[in-house]
């Protein structure tokens, strides 16, 4: 372990391990501050180890799951106050050090000038120079000074999701010489549509986990860090570790990000106390564990307001849970609420029918426009706003002996805060094109956009090709001529063997793959079930993932989308002279 001073009063240092705390004590540190959210990377001991290793050695603990590229004002602010509050001196780690760095560094911001910050750093080994904007500003604003670019590609991706990586092998199947570097700072890719059937039993959760190394297209280049601010002016974005890359074209896929904190209590209560999610990895197999164990008492489902990833996986959970124990003989003994932000069971109308049919076999209780606000983990109590027809709010609450969480979500901070932003905080695109609506050589593809389509991989694995032909467009000085409809696609499983598959465009308009004599997505089919349990997964990790663009070849007008959308609107003119 190298440990690499700051000041008298802090240090900084790569991942430790657990013999590492005795060393730190024996040099005198008080106390540790950890960043690392938990499940960053395979290689990271289990934060409640490292924990007891420093209480074990006599330093105190604290913990700021600080995600990567994505420092935001709270994660500054409590920084600031551990190092005030904490016993000195304090020894700070991340994965490489540089949160920790940068954490300091945003401290003193303000304090002392940002010369001296990046000195202070640089001596330690950190390179911040790319933080200067946000250092001499004093705010979490953008740097727009004019950055010294190191490498450039002709693309870059950041993301390394589905996404990403969809759209990192859609571009090099068309033109294999192409130089793409992808930003990704995991050693795990995650197939997250696994993780309902990880909560139901299903599937074990090693299925939904593989190397990152093995989907990067080989062609690629990989960055393992993450990006932190974008300078689209300059064809430029800053990593977190400061490097400046350049780019011909930008494709931003970040997926977006789960806002536990929103909910007051639910961090900490989460895999304890009958709190579960299938929204994390590490808590799918707990929500399996708590239905095998639940035989009476009150169950209770939440979902928060749109958007979400995966409109339906709030839903799925409890079906499958209520399957599995009607099936046990238990249903009977269990009351089940669904407390949903929303005013209806499903965004588009035509599925509600056949999911109404299920919502009446489990007797479950509908609650709409009710939103968790807080978990009382202590005495099993959820807390939520109401809000009735005249728009007016009450608070309620349910006690409960399993409680499965759908989390907030919003937009990654570090995309918040960019100039690629919306008002939202998405990433501002044309829907069909996906083109930034300001800097033409930049695209989003994924959860991170602003379209309007239901978040979810199967609209992704359309995206994809479409942003692969338009960037192809745009490095060769042509309009973007692909256009994507609005797929995506949620295949909600009503019970263990069948599944509604709801497959929408933009509108709602439905938008099946196949003719309904073969499969009728309004109704529950064991056929759907079959293709969620056997055939996506090999169609994510081995079509999707490999450019193979199966049922999602991109659509390409004659024209290009402006010039069609401009002769469409002197035809309406002409129409209305
Ligand atoms: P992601 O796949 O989430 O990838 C984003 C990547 O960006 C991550 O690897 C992340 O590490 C990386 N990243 C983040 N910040 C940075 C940064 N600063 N710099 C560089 N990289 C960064 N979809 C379906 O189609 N069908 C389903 O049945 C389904 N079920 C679901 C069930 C659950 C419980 C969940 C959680 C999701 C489900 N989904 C489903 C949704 C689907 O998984 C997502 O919509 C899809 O993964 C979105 O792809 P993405 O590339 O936008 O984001």
């Amino acid at each position: 372990m190298e440990i690499k001073s700051i000041t008298p009063a802090l240090s900084v240092a790569a991942q430790m391990q657990v013999q590492d705390f005795g060393i730190a004590a024996s040099q005198g540190f008080k106390s540790i501050i950890y960043l690392r959210p938990d499940n960053e990377s395979n290689d990271q001991p289990a934060r409640e180890e490292l924990q007891a290793a420093a209480e074990a050695n006599g330093m105190s603990w604290a913990w700021i799951p600080v995600v990567p590229g994505q420092i935001s004002d709270e994660n500054i602010d409590e920084f600031g106050a551990l190092l005030n509050d904490l016993p000195g001196p304090v020894l700070s780690f991340c994965r490489t050090g540089t949160r920790a760095a940068t954490l300091w560094a945003l401290v003193e911001a303000g304090k002392l000038s940002a010369d001296k910050i990046l000195e202070v750093t640089a001596a330690a080994g950190y390179d911040l120079s790319a933080l200067k904007g946000r250092l001499t500003t004093v705010s979490a604003d953008q740097d727009d000074s004019v950055p010294s670019v190191g490498r450039s590609h002709d693309v870059i991706i950041v993301g390394g999701g589905a996404g990403g990586l969809a759209c990192a092998s859609s571009l090099l199947k068309r033109q294999p010489d192409l130089d793409i570097a992808v930003i990704e700072p995991r050693s795990e890719h995650y197939y997250q549509p696994g993780w309902t059937l990880v909560g139901g039993g299903v599937f074990d959760r090693s299925k939904t986990v593989r190397p990152m190394v093995d989907y990067i297209p080989k062609e690629a280049t990989w960055y393992q860090t993450a990006a932190a601010t974008f300078q689209p002016q300059h064809q430029a974005l800053t990593l977190e570790d400061g490097q400046v890359l350049g780019y011909k074209a930008l494709v931003v896929a970040p997926g977006l990000q789960l806002n536990w904190e929103a909910v007051k209590g639910l961090k900490e209560a989460l895999g304890s106390n009958g709190i579960t999610s299938n929204y994390h990895y590490d808590m799918a197999p707990y929500t399996w564990e708590l239905v095998q164990s639940t035989r009476k008492g009150k169950a209770v489902f939440t979902q928060p307001p749109m958007p979400i990833k995966c409109a339906g996986a709030p839903q799925k959970a409890m079906y499958l849970s209520c399957d599995e124990w009607l099936r046990q003989g238990v249903l009977k003994d269990i009351d089940v609420d669904f407390c949903t932000a929303t005013p209806g069971l499903f965004g588009v109308k035509d599925y509600v029918p056949a999911l109404m049919e299920y919502v009446k076999k489990y007797g479950i209780n509908l609650n709409f426009q009710t939103n968790l606000v807080e978990v009382d983990a202590a005495s099993k109590t959820a807390h939520f706003k109401q809000t009735n027809a005249e728009g007016e709010v009450s608070d309620i609450e349910k006690s409960f002996d399993m409680l499965h969480v759908c989390p907030p979500q919003k937009a990654p901070d570090f995309i918040a805060k960019s100039p690629l932003a919306d008002a939202a905080g998405w990433v501002e695109v044309s829907p069909e094109t996906m083109q930034h609506v300001t800097y033409g050589n930049i695209f989003a593809v994924g959860d991170a956009g602003n379209m309007p389509n239901a978040k979810t991989a199967a609209a992704v694995r359309k995206q994809a090709p479409v942003v692969a032909e338009n960037v192809l467009q745009v490095l060769k000085g042509n309009s973007p001529h692909a256009v994507y409809d609005g797929y995506g696609s949620c295949p909600l499983t009503v019970e263990r063997g069948k599944i509604v598959l709801a497959e929408f465009g933009y509108g709602g308009k439905l938008l099946p793959s196949f003719p309904n004599w073969m499969l009728d997505g309004r109704k529950p089919t064991r056929a759907a079930w079959l293709m969620k349990e056997k055939m996506m997964p090999w169609l994510y990790y081995d079509a999707m993932m490999r450019g193979v663009e199966w049922l999602a070849e991109p659509k390409i007008l004659p024209v290009s989308p402006a010039a069609h959308e401009a002769s469409v609107a002197l035809d309406c003119n002409r129409d209305k002279k």
